[in-house]
């Protein structure tokens, strides 16, 4: 282990040879180590065991959200990752305020994923999500329609979706939730059109990174992640 983390392990855990280690690939496996030497720059180990990462939910959420202003997106993404999300798409509706020019983007996009990096070691994952590129609404709805299980939360959706998460087991999920200014009704039929299931989160309206959270855990709920 070398550069930032060998930092960390050597100032700030003030690890010892001899002591144990679980390190993580990022890829969904761990590794039980004994540590063999340490230093600030690098940090030797050598591996005792090998196994599946045991943070990692059985479903995979994609959350594809409504791109929202100011540092929302920083909020939205560090949750989720600890709530067990798998992917994270910024997606640009009708209504979305914050439209990035190119130089935004990568700064954004940059600065996104470095949090979901951070917010991976902090809780413990055995990947680190990605943050992909900004994607606009039909796009979004193309691929969020091929999963599983595709939902759009909808604050207008009546009919009680409960089962729909309650009665099956899904491999994976896909999620989409508007901007602050809600989502415009031809982008809701456009979804529906494609196969993707309207629910509601409840009788009140959620801020815009409220929602996806809130969708999420209850996901991870009654897929028996929580
Ligand atoms: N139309 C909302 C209003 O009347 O204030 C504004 C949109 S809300 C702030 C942002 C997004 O969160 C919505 O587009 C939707 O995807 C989701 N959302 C918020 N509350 C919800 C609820 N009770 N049920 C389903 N989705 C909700």
């Amino acid at each position: 282990i070398s550069g930032e983390d060998a930092r960390h392990i050597a100032k700030v855990l003030r690890v010892r040879p001899g002591d144990r280690l679980t390190l993580c690939n990022g890829a969904g496996t761990d590794f039980l180590c004994e540590v063999t030497s340490v230093s600030p720059d690098k940090t030797e180990c050598r591996v005792l065991e090998a196994k599946p990462s045991v943070s990692e939910p059985g479903v995979r959420v994609t959350i594809y959200a409504a791109v929202t202003k100011g540092d929302r997106m920083d909020f939205l993404i560090q949750k989720a990752v600890e709530l067990g999300v798998f992917r994270i798409v910024p997606v640009i509706t009708g209504r979305c305020v914050f439209i990035p020019d190119e130089k935004s983007r990568k700064n954004r996009l940059k600065r996104w994923n470095r949090i979901a990096y951070e917010a991976s070691k902090q809780s413990g994952r055995g990947i680190i999500p990605e943050v992909g590129d900004f994607i606009g609404f039909k796009d979004a709805v193309g691929e969020a329609a091929g999963a599983e299980l595709a939902l759009i939360a909808y604050e207008r959706e009546e009919s009680p979706r409960r089962m729909t998460l309650e009665s099956c087991r899904f491999g994976e999920v896909s999620l989409l939730t508007g901007p602050e200014g809600g989502f415009e009704e031809r982008e809701v039929e456009l979804a529906t059109a494609a196969g993707m299931v309207p629910v509601s989160l409840g009788k009140r309206i959620l801020r815009a990174e409220t929602a996806p959270l809130a969708a999420l855990a209850a996901i991870m709920y009654s897929s028996g992640n929580m």
